[in-house]
């Protein structure tokens, strides 16, 4: 864990659920959200957080409230 989706900048394009290898993203309350306890940051599966990279929002950040995923 964890990224999350500042969902207030969401424009619920849904470009990051079909990447994620965990299915981590789902649609929540007409934006997307990601679920903390399924994302692993991408950490064995991929170098850079797909979800990450793929937003042409840039909406998608660290959870600093939750610890960082450990392989
Ligand atoms: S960082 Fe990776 S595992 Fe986490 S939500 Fe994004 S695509 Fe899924
Ligand atoms: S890619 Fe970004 S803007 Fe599009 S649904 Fe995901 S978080 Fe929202």
């Amino acid at each position: 864990m964890a990224y999350k989706i500042v969902s207030s900048q969401c424009t619920a394009c849904a470009a990051c659920e079909s990447v994620c290898p965990n299915v981590a993203i789902f649609p929540k309350s007409g934006v997307y959200a990601i679920d903390p306890v399924k994302c692993t940051e991408c950490i064995g599966h991929h170098d850079e957080a797909q979800c990450v990279i793929d937003c042409p929002a840039d909406c998608i950040v660290i959870d600093k409230n939750v610890p960082r995923y450990a392989a």
